[in-house]
């Protein structure tokens, strides 16, 4: 049981997610949170940022379960990376250097990521897809110097320096000097008198172009991994192009599940089915129909996992070879049987031990016990009766009571 759930409800999981599934509900927000898709979320994604650095830790995952945000503070182990940086450590950045704050670590700028949601099918079979975006390319007609040749001036704003200062005084022998970028030439330094700047970008040095980026996604491709597409992001004068990085987001698939290679496949079975075999098709990821059937005689037990040799998901690069589908049989018991059939029914199955019951033993009547009603009951022994949560026990249903988390 643990403490608070706060930084698991920003992540929209459960307290018992698992490093996996945090990391994939990280991913989900970061993206969508992040700062260059959605400017206004700055807080949100700091927040997630916060929640999946603690979370991620085995050691605070624990100080946090056990004493909540407030151990964490008095542990001195609290949030001490930026939101930036975690963002960049999780998907091997840097990402979002340059811009505004900046990081100077090198003449290069930002790298722009994209999440690509492919469904199980094209990573199956392998996709194109066509990405469409707006990028600033440099100006063809003035070569990025943004008007005339020897136009440019140094602006006399700022002296060529791009920031300005100004002096404010607080209160009589006590001033504050603050920085700010330059508003004549916004931080350029320089400056291109209106008559000779160029037309075409207006002397901004750059366009606004429309680039659509082919995407393959190879067979065999998993959840989460990245395309690169080296130097194809926003380009500026002076300055490396950033990276365009295309993330790829799985979709849940309807009938299928996927582990690693493995295709996970569930078989709902008759009970006669069951025990007397039965032969049926599987439709295949690329559309083939396979036919499987039991052995005569044999028998399927509920929850029996049985699979195919080669026919789950290709290996990235070696296509050819591939996992296993996996078939895990659900068996639907009848809730009636016909007296009169019972004996019949008898006859074909193992005999029935049968019990030596005592003289004094006494006669108790069965009744039917309810799962949902049962797990309610104990939710409110722990939480109180206020605490509501989805009834399937999943936290990122849609039950009444719990905030909605929505994912793409
Ligand atoms: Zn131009
Ligand atoms: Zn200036």
């Amino acid at each position: 049981m643990v403490k608070e759930t706060g930084f698991y409800d920003i992540l929209c999981v459960k307290p018992s997610a698992t490093a996996d599934e945090l990391k994939k509900a990280y991913r989900k927000l970061a993206l969508k949170y992040h700062p260059d898709k959605n400017p206004d979320e700055g807080e949100k994604f700091k927040q997630i940022s916060q929640a999946y650095e603690v979370l991620s830790n085995p050691e605070k995952r624990r100080i946090y379960d056990e004493g909540g945000e407030q151990a964490l503070k008095e542990g001195g182990t609290g949030g001490s990376s930026s939101a930036m940086d975690i963002f960049d450590m999780f998907f091997g950045g840097p990402f979002g250097g340059g811009g505004g704050g900046g990081r100077s670590r090198d003449r290069r700028g930002k790298n722009v990521i994209h999440q690509l949601s492919v469904s199980l099918e094209e990573l199956y079979k392998g996709a194109v897809r066509k990405l469409v975006l707006q990028k600033n390319v440099i100006c063809d007609k003035c070569e990025g110097r943004g008007g005339k040749k020897g136009a440019v001036e140094v602006c006399n704003n700022c002296h060529g320096k791009g920031i300005e200062v100004h002096i404010q005084q607080l209160r009589p022998g006590m001033v504050q000097q603050i920085q700010s970028v330059c508003r004549e030439c916004q931080g350029q330094g320089e400056r291109i008198p209106a008559k000779d700047r160029c037309k075409n970008c207006g002397g901004r040095k750059v366009t606004r172009d429309r680039k659509v980026l082919e995407v393959h996604v190879d067979k065999g491709r998993c959840d989460g991994e990245k395309i690169v597409f080296s130097r194809e992001g926003d380009q500026e004068p002076g300055l490396e192009p950033g990276d365009i990085i295309i993330v790829l987001d799985e979709k849940e698939h309807p009938t299928y599940k996927r582990s690693g290679n493995d295709l996970i496949l569930r078989m709902e079975l008759e009970l006669v089915e069951a025990l007397c075999g039965f032969k049926k098709t599987i439709k295949t990821l690329d559309d083939r129909e396979l036919v499987i059937s039991t052995i005569p005689g044999e028998v399927i037990k509920h929850g029996d996992i049985k699979y195919v040799e080669n026919e789950g998901m290709p290996q990235y690069k070696n296509p050819f070879e591939k996992g296993r589908l996996l078939i895990q049989f659900f068996v639907t018991f009848p809730t009636k049987i016909p007296i009169d059939k019972i004996p019949g029914l008898e006859s074909c199955l193992p005999p029935a031990q049968e019990a030596l019951i005592p003289d004094l033993a006494e006669e108790v009547i069965l009744q039917d016990l309810d799962p949902k009603a049962e797990a309610r009951s104990q939710r409110e022994r722990a939480h109180g009766p206020a605490y509501e949560e989805d009834e399937d026990g999943f936290g990122m249903g849609s039950g009444p009571g719990r905030v909605q988390c929505a994912t793409q």
